[in-house]
């Protein structure tokens, strides 16, 4: 059994390292105690480093990530550190397509004493997975713009559809056995109007009849959109093309109260990176007042993610408890950052999070 594990560590811009430093000392004391091995090796990239170097992304950084076993990024860009066109500086996007990672997942998770703007205690857990390198997406940069008119293109393809939905119908069975959820997936379209949508549905139908023990069911983008806000806790696992699942997974960040406790993952066949939510914040960096929670629970998905493709259940424990540390953390309410209407520094909730932890 595999138990020494290479993790490429993009530290970002702003609030960045605040948060990355303690979470990969936080892994690391798991992982002396787990009995597996987590080397960490620092990846420079971001828009501080395209000031500093003029290189955003560096070939050596590339080649950590592609050799790792996992990559763990906290955030990247700076408002005012642009390209010559006037776009940002995002290597994470980078990584997203030279990866080929196609599976965006966004957990939409609401603990007890979370702030969420929605009327109920009823817990919500579920998983968005949007595919994020086709979709609305396939023209972005590319786009065609006329004096009266302007186009872009959706592509759907075969090759990229299979795995998405084979992952999907992979993570609702794990979820299950774990007592995480019921076994659905629900794949979101808009196939009664578009073709490339019914073509993304039957591909989705002929990998569920492959999973007669999860269930399957369609909606289209419209109403779930609205049942996401009228009645969350019905989903499980759903899965939807890139534009979709864009603005999907904000409303998501938004039932959870915000950015500071959305996790996320891009994962591919091969490779897979994660990473919180939000942005690098540089408007709280330096302060010590970044709310770490996001990037521990990227962390916990990165254990998860590397037990269940190494066989390692003590990673897979180790992810449990970690999510069960920030859930107390946040049930007790004492030790919160400004995001979520406390006064706590990030040492301080890195500190809590540890007690939890005993
Ligand atoms: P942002 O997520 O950085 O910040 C939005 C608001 O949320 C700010 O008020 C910020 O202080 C707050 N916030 C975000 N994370 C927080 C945390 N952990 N704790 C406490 N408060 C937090 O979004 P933005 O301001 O639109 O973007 C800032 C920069 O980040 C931009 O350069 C943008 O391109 C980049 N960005 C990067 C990523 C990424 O690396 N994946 C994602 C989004 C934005």
């Amino acid at each position: 059994m595999k138990t020494n594990y290479d993790i490429a560590v993009f530290q970002g811009d702003g609030i960045g390292p605040e948060i990355m430093g303690p979470t990969t000392a936080l892994l690391s004391e798991l992982a002396q105690a787990g009995g597996y091995d987590l080397r960490f090796t620092d990846a420079p990239a971001g828009a501080a480093h395209y000031r500093d170097t003029g290189e955003s992304l560096p070939q050596a950084s590339m080649d950590a990530a592609r050799a790792a076993d996992a990559i763990l990024l906290s955030a990247m860009g700076l408002p005012d550190v642009r390209y010559a066109d006037g776009t940002e500086i995002s290597p994470q996007i980078d990584l997203r397509k030279a990866l080929t990672l196609f599976a965006g997942v966004r957990p939409v998770t609401i603990r007890p004493g979370q702030p969420t703007p929605l009327a109920t205690d009823k817990p919500v857990d579920f998983v968005l997975i949007r595919e994020s390198t086709e979709g609305l997406f396939y023209t972005q940069g590319r786009g065609e713009v006329e004096a009266d008119e302007a186009r872009e293109t959706l592509r759907i393809t075969r090759a990229i559809s299979e795995p998405l939905f084979k992952f999907a119908f992979d993570l609702a069975k794990a979820r299950k056995a774990s007592g995480r959820g019921p076994g659905k997936v629900t794949c979101v379209d808009k196939a009664n109007v578009f073709r490339a949508f019914a073509f993304f549905r039957e591909m989705f139908d002929a990998e569920a009849a492959k999973h007669p023990e999860i269930s399957a069911d369609h909606a289209y983008v419209d109403a779930t959109a609205l049942w996401m806000v009228e009645r969350p806790w019905s989903f499980d696992v759903m899965v939807t093309e890139n534009m979709f699942g864009d603005i999907l997974s904000d409303l998501g960040a938004g039932l959870m109260g915000g950015l500071g406790l959305a996790p996320s993952a891009d994962i591919g066949v091969d490779h897979a990176v994660f990473q919180p939510c939000h942005g690098s914040a540089p408007d709280i960096a330096g302060q010590g007042v970044a709310n770490p929670m996001a990037m521990i629970l990227s962390g916990a998905m990165m254990l998860d993610w590397l037990g269940g493709r190494h066989d390692v259940p003590a990673m897979q424990a180790d992810a449990a408890r970690l999510r069960d540390a920030v859930d107390q953390v946040i049930a007790e309410a004492r030790v919160l950052t400004r995001d979520l209407g406390g006064t706590a520094t990030t040492a301080e909730v890195i500190t809590a999070v540890k007690e939890a932890l005993k």
